[in-house]
């Protein structure tokens, strides 16, 4: 099996084992949910999930939920609605910026990676989420967990080539599913007793089933 099989194959096992993940979250009972999606990736960053979805319905409460409306609000007045996320003022600024790229339709990759604030790891979470654009998210996650199971340390650019596949749904559950895995047995120190990957992780074929 080459390294793409088995990328598909390990997908497959864990949409087995975790079941469809179904991202993006919507938290929004109403309002515009690509929107939704871009302001959470941004507020995303470098912090949990539960910050985030609090944040999301503080704006949504008080009739915050677009791109355009979040532009047009106060910045200060945000600030006060956004005590959960670390680093606030600086996301709430990217937003603002960012909607001077989206504004205009579907943005390039290139075109948000020129928007201050923006890094690969977002501009590829709102291409696939938001626009749904065939793009492999790479994470932490991702990187550590196939640096384990294929022994093989490669950099972005090949990791990337080696995990896309043109079909959404696996690109939108897989980066889904490695997150998954990451945040339940492929953590920094592996739990892999319990991980369903182990039998054909090389890590744990080496080294911790001999143990
Ligand atoms: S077996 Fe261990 S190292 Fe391999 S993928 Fe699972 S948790 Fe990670």
């Amino acid at each position: 099996m080459d390294i793409k099989e088995e990328v598909y194959s390990v997908f497959l096992r864990l949409l087995c084992h975790f079941g469809p993940q179904r991202w993006w979250p919507r938290i929004w009972k109403e309002g515009n949910h690509r929107d939704e999606i871009i302001i959470g990736a941004v507020l995303t960053q470098r912090t949990l999930w539960k910050n985030v979805e609090n944040a999301l319905k503080k704006l949504e409460d008080y009739g915050i939920t677009s791109i355009a409306k979040f532009y047009d609000t106060d910045e200060g007045y945000i600030e006060r609605l956004l005590k959960s996320v670390p680093f606030r003022r600086r996301k709430i600024r990217t937003i603002k910026r960012l909607w001077e790229t989206v504004k205009y339709g579907v943005p390039s990759r290139e075109k948000l990676l020129e928007v201050e604030g923006i890094g690969e790891e977002t501009a590829d979470v709102i291409l696939l989420y938001a626009y749904d654009i065939p793009t492999i998210v790479i994470d932490e996650y991702a990187r550590r967990w196939f640096l384990r199971f294929f022994g093989l340390n490669v950099g972005d650019r090949m990791l990337r080539s080696y995990l896309h596949f043109e079909d959404t749904f696996y690109l939108k559950e897989m980066h889904a599913l490695l997150d998954e895995l990451g945040k339940r047995y492929c953590k920094r120190k592996p739990l892999c007793d319990d991980c369903p990957l182990k039998s054909k992780c090389r890590l744990y074929v080496r080294v911790f089933s001999k143990r």
